[in-house]
């Protein structure tokens, strides 16, 4: 049976949804699969499932699967199964269908090993296994079931989720992650492993499981990643009845992760993953600056206020000198207060390098004096949050320099610089492709020159990218459709979201740095540095980034850049 049809007579997609698929897949040749994942019709474990029906045994035997013959395995105690990272995925009556991931050396060792004499086995010739299999195999790392759940739940923490499952399918378990749009599978597990995480649950709410009973129950968390933070768990055990193994006690469990309120949630002011990660790492940080840049207008202090949400469950005190506070912040540890004429931001830092170290957030750096006192703070345990005007985060060294501060003391301390504008994607129900040829005159003679000028009108030539076939090819862009659209109003436009550009100035880049400290004024050597170390990426290459995905029109992406 066909992955589609499968999947319609397992009730997880419509018709139409299957034909919107095929279409799409016309378009971009990507695997079936791979779409209906993307698009959020079904999740990663209903494709596991289907390739592990009847239909999809021939597949993984043959791609990345081993067949295990059961009885000569049990003769062994399971040793073999046990001595090569793999899971189950399904039992037959004589054999097990195994996934694994398979190494040369498997074929030298069955030679020399007495006990595998004469084993059956039939080995896959693919060294790497399934994608969807391969991110989530547990033996990769070796790591236990304690370890599995922990760093699930901080995953989930990290990235707002709400919901993790512990679901079991008819072969394996899954460790599924609820995200705004879909539910990620996070870990495949085996049986045994499954079974044992939500024992592990059990034990950690002080439950006790019967069989076939349901239960609710709680816990409290201590999250590695933050720190320390307690969260509050609630669990329910779902009792769930299978043809085999009938006489275990079997479950699955949904946590929910309560006390996440407090983790202002960075994807929700419209960050992606991976940048919010990035914000968050503020948590780690004992002291140092962290300085952001960017016109006002552009929802630099909101990200600001996330953040100091964020640190205030460290329990260290926080203070913010702002002119004026803009958003009321109620933890019971962040005091906010207005600058005035008399009590400007030199006498307010002042009054905090007397108190404990702690975090603080300087609303502006305007003047040297301000400067000064700032870094006197981030030099003496203190965690300094503020912003600077610049045109972006390299070109800070600069306007320090304008305001005498000591460009190594100032390298030294910074965390990382951030720089954030505010743009207007395309509303994606009603934009359309045009070629350069249909653009107004100015627009289609600046396209022009920066594609024939090529990688140079980069400030580094280092994005892989930018060198690819579907960039050097581009000849058409999106504009908005502007018709009677429902979903934009006619504009043409969705909701104005962030972009930011991160430079974070981690060991490696510091190091790098320090034996030539005269990049800090080459901007696109030190741009360089900085996406080699710690993956950074301009606002430009990001705002060209999103004029070849067709996330915003050409008017957009020349704001953006220049
Ligand atoms: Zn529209």
């Amino acid at each position: 049976m066909r992955i589609g049809d499968y999947l319609i007579s397992k009730g997880k997609l419509t018709d139409s949804q299957l034909k919107d698929t095929l279409l799409v897949q016309s378009i971009n040749g990507e695997k079936l699969g791979d779409i209906l994942v993307e698009s959020g019709y079904v999740n990663d474990v209903d494709i596991i499932d289907y390739l592990v029906q009847d239909s999809g045994k021939e597949f993984f035997q043959e791609l990345c699967g081993l067949c295990i013959n059961k009885n000569e395995n049990e003769r062994l105690g399971f040793s073999f199964l046990y001595s090569i990272p793999a899971i189950i995925l399904t039992r037959g009556d004589d054999n097990y269908i195994v996934c694994s991931e398979i190494t040369e050396d498997l074929s030298e060792k069955m030679a020399f090993d007495e006990n595998l004499a004469g084993f059956k086995i039939g080995l896959s010739t693919k060294r790497k296994i399934y994608g969807a299999l391969n991110s989530t195999f547990i033996s990769k790392s070796g790591s236990s079931e304690k370890d599995i759940l922990d760093e699930a739940i901080d995953s989930a923490l990290l990235k707002g989720s709400p919901n993790l499952r512990i679901k079991r399918s008819e072969s394996f378990y899954a460790v599924i992650m609820d995200t705004d749009a879909r539910q990620e599978t996070i870990r495949v597990l085996s049986m045994e492993s499954g079974q044992r995480i939500i024992n592990i649950i059990a034990a950690h709410c002080q439950a006790t499981l019967k069989k076939g009973e349901g239960l609710d129950a709680k816990f409290i968390f201590v999250s590695n990643f933050y720190k320390g933070v307690k969260v509050d768990i609630r669990v329910a055990f779902l009792p769930i009845s299978s043809k085999l193994d009938k006489e275990l006690a079997l479950f699955e469990a949904v946590l929910r992760i309560h006390g996440l309120n407090k983790v202002i949630d960075f994807k929700y002011i419209g960050f992606s993953d991976r940048k919010a990660e990035l914000l968050k790492k503020a948590y780690i940080y004992p002291d140092g600056l962290i300085i952001s840049t960017g016109p006002t207008g552009s929802g630099k202090t909101t990200t600001f206020y996330a953040m100091l949400k964020l640190l205030s469950q460290k329990k260290k005190s926080i203070i913010t000198i702002e002119d004026p506070v803009e958003i009321e912040l109620r933890e019971s540890n962040i005091t906010q207060m207005n600058i005035s004429d008399n009590f400007g931001y030199e006498e307010a830092i002042r009054v905090m390098l007397r108190s404990e170290p702690g975090i603080m957030m300087v609303g502006e750096i305007r003047d040297e004096t301000t400067a000064k006192y700032a870094l006197i703070a981030a030099e003496t345990g203190h965690l300094v949050l503020t912003t600077l005007h610049a045109n972006c985060s390299l070109a800070i060294f600069n306007r320090f320099k304008s305001l005498n501060v000591d460009l190594l003391q100032l390298f030294s301390l910074l965390r990382f610089v951030t720089a954030q504008r505010l743009y207007t994607p395309l509303c994606f129900s009603c934009k359309k492709e045009i070629s350069f040829e249909k653009l107004p005159p100015l627009y289609r003679n600046a396209m022009k020159e920066r594609f024939e000028s090529g990688i140079d009108m980069l400030s580094s030539a280092s994005y892989d990218f930018i060198k690819s076939d579907k960039v050097l090819g581009l000849d058409s862009v999106y504009v908005g459709g502007k018709s009677n659209c429902v979903d934009c109003g006619g504009t043409g436009y969705a909701k104005r979201k962030p972009i930011i550009e991160i430079a974070e100035f981690n060991d490696a880049v510091k190091e790098e740095i320090y034996k030539d400290s005269a990049v800090l004024f080459n901007h696109s050597k030190l741009e360089e540095i900085l996406l080699n170390l710690s993956g950074f990426e301009s606002l430009k290459i990001q705002a060209f980034q999103k004029l070849i995905n067709g996330e915003i029109d050409p008017e957009t992406y020349f704001n953006l850049s220049n």
